[in-house]
């Protein structure tokens, strides 16, 4: 779990601006249009890690954790 404390202290790694959280499993940064893998309740804040985002796909379950 994600806790509200936590998304209050993190922030995009690119353009340090607040993340949402869509789901257990990411983080959505609307600026940037990434998304941010959260593994094991810990959010990977890396840009190396950053997903693209199409449009309005925030919440699509796009499971390719590859
Ligand atoms: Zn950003």
């Amino acid at each position: 779990m994600i806790s509200k404390e936590i998304l209050s202290i993190i922030a995009c790694p690119k353009c340090k601006g607040v993340l949402k959280l869509i789901n257990e499993s990411g983080l959505v940064c609307e600026a940037c249009k990434v998304k941010y893998p959260i593994t094991d309740g810990i959010p990977e804040l890396l840009i190396e890690k950053a997903q693209e985002i199409d449009e309005q796909t925030s919440n699509d379950p796009t499971a390719s954790d590859v």
